[in-house]
């Protein structure tokens, strides 16, 4: 079905069903979560805050799953709620995916990629990699991630020895601000990390909603000293029309924000996954979702989607070499 030549195309081709009833013949990128855990606790991540930590998808699954993808062409991101570069698997995971053919892409914190995983990724030919910061300065991402201790050099020392190697490998940073973030620092953010990788993407706010209203850390905002963003107007989303993500049980949500089974529409370990993509279940909420009926849902009515800051909105800025 796609013959997906480099990563920007894959984008691309789901950018054509971000309208409303126009779904995909079949998703252009599926997204794996591997396992559900994370070497960090970052107070804005819901995975810090469910209770189920540890579940690892089983290796002969993710096989099976990687080969229905493969009949479609279809790109595979290892992201989700966890930490890919801990799945007990992942260096026959990613072998498996580019033995097929398939674009891959992978997002990682970095803490533990080192030199040997580096080598390894860069020789599998993996096509992208994100590195997720927080904050627009070291104390901010230590802060919002709960951390301490020489982790953030272990971090910059690893995604330079990645760049220093890579070949063709798409690099990028990606990081969430807050109102604590000047411009003077943000800007700052980026002139000191420019050169680590091949783009640095501030890609909005940092979010809690979903951390006070759904888990009931009611004291976030008072702790952390930020204020709530506001409700936009008419927020819209059609990420259901061209994603889907699969987490370690088999089970398949309509997008990579899902943490709870409230989007959740089948099980790629029991069907089909193109009967799941054009089943009645995925309809369904498809028809809620892109109709605007986010506030029905717990999961997307404190989506990000929903919000914004006066000053501090989607995508700040973007620096592409
Ligand atoms: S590094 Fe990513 S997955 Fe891990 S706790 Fe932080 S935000 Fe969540
Ligand atoms: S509103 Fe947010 S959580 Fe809901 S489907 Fe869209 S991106 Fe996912």
């Amino acid at each position: 079905m796609y013959r997906f030549e480099t990563v920007q195309d894959v984008y691309k081709e789901a950018r054509k069903y971000n309208k409303y009833q126009n779904t995909a013949p079949f998703p252009p990128y599926v997204t794996i979560e591997l396992l559900s855990d994370c070497n960090f606790l970052c107070r804005m991540c819901a995975l810090t805050y469910q209770k189920h930590h540890g579940g690892q998808m089983h290796i002969s699954n993710l096989k099976a799953t990687i080969r229905e993808i493969a009949k479609y062409g279809s790109m595979i991101r290892f992201i989700g709620y966890c930490e890919p570069l801990m799945y007990r698997h992942i260096k026959e995971a990613v072998t498996y995916v580019k033995n097929y053919g398939l674009l891959l892409h992978l997002t990682t914190n970095a803490s533990t990629m080192n030199r040997d995983m580096a080598d390894f990724l860069v020789d599998a030919g993996l096509d992208s990699i994100i590195y997720s910061f927080q904050g627009g300065s070291k104390e901010e991402y230590l802060k919002m991630r709960a951390l301490g201790g020489p982790i953030y050099e272990r971090v910059i020392e690893n995604i330079s020895y990645f760049q220093s190697i890579k070949v063709d490998t798409i690099t990028k940073l990606t990081t969430t601000v807050t109102q604590r973030d000047s411009k003077e620092d943000i800007e700052k953010f980026i002139n000191d990390h420019k050169s680590l990788v091949d783009e640095i993407q501030i890609s909005g706010f940092t979010h809690f909603i979903h951390v006070s209203d759904h888990f009931g850390e009611q004291d976030v905002w008072g702790q952390l000293g930020i204020s709530r963003p506001k409700l936009k107007e008419d927020a819209k989303c059609f990420v259901t029309n061209y994603e889907m993500m699969i987490k370690p049980d088999g089970s398949a949500y309509a997008c990579c924000g899902a943490y709870t089974d409230q989007l959740k529409y089948g099980n790629v370990f029991e069907c089909d996954i193109m009967d799941i993509w054009k089943g009645g279940e995925a309809e369904k909420m498809r028809t809620k979702i892109c109709g605007g009926e986010l506030d029905s849902i717990d999961n997307c009515s404190v989506c990000p989607v929903r919000y914004k800051y006066d000053n501090i909105d989607n995508a700040v800025f973007n620096t592409r070499k």
